[in-house]
């Protein structure tokens, strides 16, 4: 068959063999048609493959399995060393008819695309072969900020820099390139967005979670999962459900830190925006409120099933049973204790164990197995997960073709340039710029200096990425080969070389990445230092230069490994910028650029710089993100969307905290820079703040208002601004959070120009939960008078550049719910069976004829007030 009849560029020998194997077989009806009649069709096709399948087969489909370590390609012959009951990876599907497969750490068997989507594909016709009925696996990775599994690819800004944004639709465009990129390789299922709301810096996955704000990281969650799904091969995952971006000590899968209230307004807010596009859900591996989440039948079936409506397959974390006994001590070290662990998960509402490094498969099929042939778990129960693997499976159109076309992942690999590009220059913030010290006016002698070198080998473009990016812990994992995987990149010093020619002195300094040793060796994310050559070298350079860059930061880490108990810079960072500050003159510009997945940096440094742009870890286009901005090509644009506080033992200062967010007066030394913060090389104004209605009769019938706001551009310099409209003050029936985000919108004005600029407020950010401690009722946005604000009306270290700012008053009318007017899920659970009917009617009155007798032996109720 010539190309042009072929569009999907699978070899003719391939649909000859789907044929002839039972994957036509099971491929009948089961498309991803989305019309009524269809999917009614696809649901009795299900029922019948179901019954179709063995214990053993139902079980094989629950069960992923993590092939991380092969070096072998996807060959079903390859050694399969990871657990001692497959010998082969073929094994996996002939003997144990696993449902799925997984290259956790964003690498693959190899890094190249081609080579990546024939070996999925051979895998795949393999899998078809060897099983009767034959279905298709699902393979899934982590391509969380591009598809960096491959050589040259694109790597997106990191999540924290894409909150600084507030850009959705261009976050959206890189998560379709993204998720395109995936299904070309031969995927079918990329675990992400991450929604976890942020709130401690300490916390290693920082660097993965947008925003402090839950509408705005919901918002980026709902269109990057939308964009991940957009070519319909391809699922995304709500990820860590739920709770698991608050961990209480600051470390990685830690207990959450949150209150029934809490989880109800804003844990539970992302993940259930994410939820409206995404397909599947990933549990998280930490605990809440006493319970591991793997094991809450409350989070993941009350609220998440029956209050969210979800219907699609939750799948575990990476050895997540084994963790309810390794981590969180739930559960004993013995056969008996993951036993239940498998029995409990299950019950709770898991649909697929992912079985990581700790997890051998068989453990976890012949424990599922034995639990139903005991009666301890039911085939229904079985069936009803299999069920949603197999329509997440129908749905991403594997039955009908479950092979990848082989042709397109070459035109995909490092596209997207433009995207990445304007996402890296709008995520960059300005955080200082005392006397107008940028932009810089590009003639000048520039030193250029900071961690970037080791033993040799430059090695700072590893910061510019971060985790997740041709390694888990980041590219190579920090041990750089010399021909090893990059992507696509620009960095700092290669743009800086091509400006300036000789008039850049590059000095970088001692940098060892630290990865993997962090947790157990200290909390650092590097190793810094500055040699004496290197010390010399900038001695030397340092007062003749007219400018002087020094990049700080963090080195590349992930998860656990990643946690850190410092903000300030480690000491031969400080040093660095304390001895440039010495060896210049008043009249050198010294800025700081800092590449790192969190707020790194006190005034203890800065005070040493004369202007500081948090970089964040912009991926691909660093180095041309940051040098435009340097120069003036571009004026930066970003805010915040953490709050930045002063010290660590600040943390956590989060900006929508119930007031008193610190002892009065305190705030300045706490809170170093606001949620919202960033400061551009222009002055802008806002005049005349209105709203399309100043009174809401009910907001669950009118759930969004619009408000205009005049934008001036009253500096000198074209640029682009974040308009954002938060709630300022509001008073309730319980607190109302010292400061709300409401909606915000991007503008782009020339020096003098003025625009009346539209955003929509979204009334839910107004929600709380009414009533006493226990937080039960319903959530709703309380009746009365809302103050909101544009500009630096917040307080705190705001924003010199929201100068001017501009009110407007919002009555509400009624007290009502927009998204959620039941209260708190399995409140009236009374008998507490998982359901609430008839028999929880009874229970209650039960308990009320119990209640009304003891308190007639005890002499009390009713008439205990007469006797006096
Ligand atoms: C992480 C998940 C990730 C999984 C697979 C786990 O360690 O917590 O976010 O999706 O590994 O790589």
């Amino acid at each position: 068959m010539s190309q042009e009849h072929n569009p999907h560029g699978v070899d003719e020998s391939r649909r000859t063999f789907m044929k002839a194997t039972g994957a036509a077989t099971a491929a009948a009806g089961l498309g991803a048609t989305g019309a009524a009649a269809g999917d009614e069709k696809r649901a009795k096709r299900i029922e019948a493959l179901i019954d179709e399948l063995t214990l053993e087969q139902k079980v094989g489909q629950m069960t992923q399995v993590a092939i991380d370590d092969l070096g072998e390609g996807f060959d079903p012959d390859t050694a399969f060393n990871d657990h001692d009951d497959a010998d082969t990876l073929g094994e996996l599907f002939s003997e144990l008819h696993v449902g799925s497969i997984l290259n956790g750490g964003a690498t693959g068997p190899t890094f190249d695309g081609e080579e990546f989507v024939e070996g999925l594909n051979g895998l795949q016709e393999y899998n078809l072969e060897v099983n009767e009925p034959a279905i298709p696996f699902v393979w899934g990775c982590d391509a969380l900020h591009g598809n960096c599994l491959l050589d040259g690819c694109t790597s997106f800004p990191q999540r924290l820099n894409m909150g600084a944004t507030r850009d959705i639709d261009l976050v959206e465009a890189a998560a379709t390139h993204t998720g395109d990129s995936v299904a070309a390789i031969g995927g079918h299922w990329n675990f992400g967005p991450t929604l976890d709301v942020l709130r401690d810096m300490r916390w290693g996955r920082y660097f993965e979670g947008h925003s402090e704000d839950a509408m705005l990281l919901g918002e980026m969650g709902k269109a990057r999962a939308r964009g991940f799904q957009r070519s319909g091969r391809v699922a995304a995952t709500v990820k860590h459900f739920a709770g698991y971006g608050t961990p209480n000590t600051g470390s990685d899968r830690t207990h959450a830190r949150t209150s029934m209230r809490d989880l109800r307004t804003r844990q539970f807010e992302p993940y259930r925006r994410g939820l409206e596009e995404a397909k599947t859900v990933m549990v998280n591996s930490g605990a809440v409120n006493g319970k591991p989440a793997h094991a809450s039948s409350w989070l993941l079936t009350t609220v998440l099933r029956d209050r969210f409506g979800f219907d699609g397959v939750v799948l575990t974390d990476w050895d997540d049973f084994d963790r309810m006994i390794s981590n969180h001590e739930y559960l004993p070290e013995t056969d008996a204790g993951w036993r239940e662990a498998v029995r409990q998960g299950i019950e709770a509402g898991v649909d697929m164990h992912m079985c990581g490094g700790a997890t051998a498969p068989t453990d976890f099929i012949d424990t599922v197995i034995d639990l139903v042939e005991s009666g301890e778990l039911s085939e229904r129960r079985i069936d009803e997960s299999v069920r949603r693997i197999l329509e997440l499976k129908a749905e991403l159109g594997l039955f009908e073709d479950p092979l990848a076309p082989e042709d397109e992942i070459g035109d995909i690999v490092g596209g997207a340039a433009d995207v990445s590009e304007r996402l890296a220059k709008e995520s960059l913030v300005l955080l200082r710029n005392e006397g107008d010290a940028l932009p810089l006016e590009g003639s000048e002698d520039l030193l250029l200096t900071g961690p970037g070198v080791h033993e040799g080998t430059p090695n700072r473009f590893l910061m510019q990425h971060g985790g997740w990016t041709l390694g888990w812990q980041g590219i190579e994992d920090g041990n750089l080969t010399e021909d090893g995987p990059r992507p696509r990149q620009s960095t700092i010093e290669g743009e800086l070389a091509d400006r300036l020619g000789d008039g850049l002195t590059h000095v970088p300094t001692e940098y060892e990445p630290a990865v993997y040793e962090s947790l157990y060796e200290n909390f650092d994310n590097g190793f810094f230092d500055v040699t004496d050559e290197q010390e010399a070298a900038i001695r030397e350079a340092a007062p003749d230069a007219d400018a002087v860059v020094v990049v700080l930061g963090e080195g590349t880490h992930n998860e656990g490994f990643g946690d850190r108990d410092k903000m300030r810079f480690l000491e031969a960072q400080r040093e660095l910028v304390e001895l440039v500050d010495a060896e210049t003159d008043d009249d050198t510009a010294l800025v700081g650029v800092i590449l790192a997945g969190a707020p790194r940096g006190t005034e203890e440094t800065f005070r040493h710089l004369d202007a500081v742009l948090f970089a964040g870890q912009p991926g691909s286009d660093a180095g041309v993100a940051v040098v435009d901005t340097l120069f003036g090509d571009y004026n930066p644009s970003g805010k915040l969307p953490f709050t930045w506080e002063s010290h660590v033992g600040h943390v956590p200062q989060i900006y929508d905290e119930y007031p008193p967010r610190h002892p009065d007066g305190a705030g300045d030394q706490m809170v170093q820079f606001e949620f919202g913060h960033g400061l551009s090389y222009t002055d802008w104004a806002y005049a005349d703040l209105s709203l399309s209605t100043d009174a809401v009769k009910n907001p669950a019938s009118s759930p969004t208002v619009t408000a205009h706001v005049t934008v001036e551009n009253a500096g000198e310099t074209a640029g682009e601004h974040i308009v954002e409209v938060y709630n300022t003050e509001s008073y309730g029936s319980v607190l109302q959070p010292h400061r709300r985000l409401m909606g915000f919108e991007r503008v782009h004005l020339e020096p003098g120009e003025r625009e009346t600029v539209a955003v929509e407020l979204d009334l839910s950010t107004l929600e709380v939960v009414p009533g006493d401690v226990p937080g039960w009722g319903p959530r709703v946005v309380e009746a009365g008078e809302y103050e909101l604000a544009v500009g630096s009306d917040w307080g705190v270290n705001a924003s010199d550049d929201a100068a001017e700012g501009a009110t407007a008053t919002l009555t509400v009318g009624k007290t009502a719910s927009i998204t959620d007017p039941e209260p708190t899920p399995g409140r009236y659970d009374i008998d507490g069976d998982g359901d609430e009917d008839f028999e929880d009617v009874m229970a209650l009155h039960r308990r009320l004829k119990e209640r009304k007798r003891r308190d007639r032996q005890r002499g009390c109720g009713r008439d205990r007030g007469n006797g006096r």
